[in-house]
């Protein structure tokens, strides 16, 4: 008497192993974000984004000047 074999896997879709579906890219340079630096793809890209935010290259430009610290946000 024989025994069933088991169904075979070729219903389980094969998928090439490493891609990913719609990677994120850096939003500073466009390559590949690691997860760590997210959204970034490296600790540089991360620094040149704080940094532009620093310098003001994202303010939008107002009569207001800086802040003097005086806010009570307690970042030191
Ligand atoms: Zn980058």
């Amino acid at each position: 008497m024989e025994k069933t074999p088991p169904p075979p896997l070729s219903d389980v879709p094969t998928r090439p192993d490493g891609v990913r579906v719609s990677a994120p890219k850096c939003v500073r340079c466009g390559k590949a974000v690691e997860a760590r630096y997210r959204p970034f793809c490296s600790q540089r890209c991360a620094d040149m984004d704080l940094g532009a935010w620093a310098t003001g290259a994202y303010r939008v430009a107002t009569d207001e000047g800086p802040s003097d610290g005086s806010d009570g946000e307690g970042q030191k």
